[in-house]
């Protein structure tokens, strides 16, 4: 073996170990460029949000849009008005309601809300006697809801719970 096998075993190596370099290097371009995409993607998403947002806006003040957009702004009322009662639901279990205007939780007793000025008129389909004991009942399971865990069948449970006392309220 001459020196000739070794020149070449070495410029074999150098070569090799370039290769990989550059591989390597490619490997981080590549992540780096892949970093890049999911940033302009995130942007993408969230200004087609935006525009979602000002189209449903304009929507509600009751522009003329056409019917495929209107279509779909009138399907997004409806969850906003589902989503609006069962916030209202559990306002009521808590002894609250909900801001028809701003969507925050306001004391039974408030006439307006705290957070924007909003009237909120008292309900009044209830016997005096009945809001008293509601509110006791109100109170009682408050209490026991404030160290809730974010545990989904103990909520569940304590919701049934809040059923089972709206019952027996309702029979008295
Ligand atoms: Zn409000």
């Amino acid at each position: 073996m001459g020196s000739d096998f070794f020149d070449e075993l070495g410029e074999t190596l150098t070569r090799t170990a370039k290769e990989i370099g550059e591989r390597a290097d490619s490997f981080f371009e590549v992540q780096k460029l892949r970093n890049k995409i999911s940033t302009e993607q995130r942007m993408v998403n969230k200004r087609k949000m935006d525009i979602g947002t000002l189209i449903f806006q304009r929507y509600l003040q009751g522009e003329a849009l056409d019917d495929e957009v209107a279509a779909l702004c009138e399907e997004i009322s409806c969850h906003k008005k589902t989503v609006f009662e069962y916030q209202e639901e559990i306002a009521k279990m808590r002894g609250e309601r909900i801001c028809p205007c701003c969507g925050a939780s306001v004391d039974k007793e408030a006439a307006y809300c705290p957070k924007c000025g909003t009237p909120c008129a008292p309900q009044e389909n209830k016997g005096k006697a009945e809001d008293e004991a509601a509110e006791v009942a109100d109170y009682e399971w408050e209490e026991e809801t404030e160290e809730e865990t974010e545990e989904i069948t103990e909520e569940e449970s304590e919701e049934k719970d809040g059923e089972n006392q709206k019952e027996q309220k309702e029979e008295e």
